[in-house]
């Protein structure tokens, strides 16, 4: 049974209580293109190669390249296609594996900059993450740059990365890359094992100025699938916390699409002037994060919006040997482009067609108000059922359930109405 509202609440289609001060921001915002002709995000998976063990890694890294790799003259002309999807260019990132293993990176990274892409990269925590080397790679064009950090200390973060001085390398990277100019997000893959530690590490980032923090939600693949995961309900109540959380930290979240109808919902309750807690079914998860997390200086509003995009629809992953996919956490192959271009597999494919149709989603997805501004995790619906248009299992909403349909049909309207979003610039993956 999945029940999104408090039964014990006062519920109707309307609220009686004075609303507050309108929030300035749209809860949500949307790509300025049609997200079928381009994507807003392209990752490429430069290599595989790295030498840490993280223990959710979806690539199943190993230290070696693969010899099928694609060539630095693949990768130019995979920048080309990139740049030929016209203005507002996608971003592109530079993934891995650890991108640093690739010796061309920075001459890669400096074509890239020539054709005025905006630029990312998420390179690993190795002693290849040299001050002197990440200043090369800004000099060429890169100011963006996203680190891992699962924990607020060595014992939790070097146990998830499977190699022990990983917290400390991370830090000493980040001051770094501060010193140098980037803009740094932070990336946090949220298990059983970090839960509680959230609060701390969003102290951390809001302390050191991130310019995201990033929650991702596991998706059972590669390496990852023998994580304890959390339960839909601790979901819930984890991206209750991340909302709140956003009120002083932009915050963002990957493979968690249905945060996007979570920001709605309290969107809509804020308009109203109704206390989530009275209203929403949270459980001791929120609770217990709340009081970890202690009084934070927060603005009335998220200090950022979800970017409404998913898997095929402004996403795009091309692996390490030129296979394109909709997500990195995605297993299900759309095209090479060694045999077809990027244009072509993004538009064209029948895979990436259909993800984009929200008519075609299955199961609560599938009757869900919010499924044209979230349709959950096609990932995780892929990999845990083999459907990839199935319902997202980590999302608890029982659609029709939020008691105040009025109000979130005319924020879903005027959502939906509003100019659409700019390519902020230094925006990495995730929704
Ligand atoms: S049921 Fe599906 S579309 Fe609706 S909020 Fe949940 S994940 Fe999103």
């Amino acid at each position: 049974m999945h029940s999104q509202s408090n039964p014990n609440a006062a519920c109707g289609q309307s609220a009686s209580r004075a609303a507050p001060r309108q929030p300035r921001l749209s809860p949500l915002r949307h790509p300025r293109f049609d997200p079928a002709e381009r994507p807003f995000i392209v990752i490429w998976e430069v290599t595989r190669a790295c030498d840490l063990a993280c223990l959710h890694c979806r690539a199943e890294a190993a230290p070696w390249r693969h010899p099928a790799e694609l060539t630095t003259e693949e990768g130019r002309a995979l920048i080309d296609q990139v740049a030929a999807f016209g203005a507002p260019s996608p971003i592109l990132i530079f993934t891995g594996g650890d991108p640093m293993k690739r010796a061309d990176l920075v001459e890669l990274v400096a074509y890239a900059a020539e054709r005025e892409l905006v630029l990312a990269f998420s390179p690993s925590a190795t002693p290849a993450l040299t001050p002197e080397v990440l200043g090369e790679l800004h000099q060429a064009g890169l100011k963006t740059l996203s680190l891992s950090l699962d924990g607020s200390e060595p014992a939790i973060h070097d146990a998830f990365r499977g190699v022990e001085g990983v917290f400390a390398r991370t830090m000493a990277a980040w001051d770094a890359a501060i010193a140098l100019g980037f803009k740094v997000q932070i990336n946090t893959t949220v298990t059983r094992r970090n839960l509680y530690d959230l609060p701390a590490i969003a102290r951390m980032a809001l302390e050191r100025e991130v310019m995201t923090w990033s929650v991702f939600f596991l998706v059972p693949t590669g390496r990852g699938a023998a994580l304890e995961q959390l339960s839909p309900a601790e979901c819930e109540d984890v991206m209750h916390f991340l909302y709140d959380v956003g009120k002083a930290l932009r915050t963002k979240t990957t493979e968690g699409h249905h945060y996007r109808r979570v920001v709605l919902q309290r969107t809509a309750l804020a308009r109203l002037g109704l206390a989530h807690q009275e209203v929403l079914a949270l459980g001791p998860t929120y609770a217990a994060l709340r009081a970890k997390l202690g009084p934070l200086a927060m603005r009335s509003e998220p200090r950022r919006s979800p970017m409404d995009i998913n898997a095929g629809r402004g996403f795009v992953f091309i692996s390490h040997v030129g296979t394109v996919y909709p997500s990195g956490f995605f297993p299900a192959p759309a095209g090479s482009l060694r045999a077809a271009t990027l244009q072509d597999i993004y538009r064209k494919s029948s895979l990436f067609v259909r993800l984009r149709d929200p008519k075609l989603l299955g199961g609560r997805c599938g009757r869900c108000e919010f499924a044209s501004v979230c349709g959950g995790s096609r990932s995780r619906a892929y990999v845990l059922s083999g459907d990839p248009l199935a319902e997202d299992p980590l999302c608890t909403y029982s659609p029709g359930s939020f008691p105040f349909q009025a109000e979130l049909a005319s924020l879903l309207e005027t959502s939906m109405a509003r100019p659409r979003s700019d390519t902020p610039p230094a925006e990495l993956a995730g929704s």
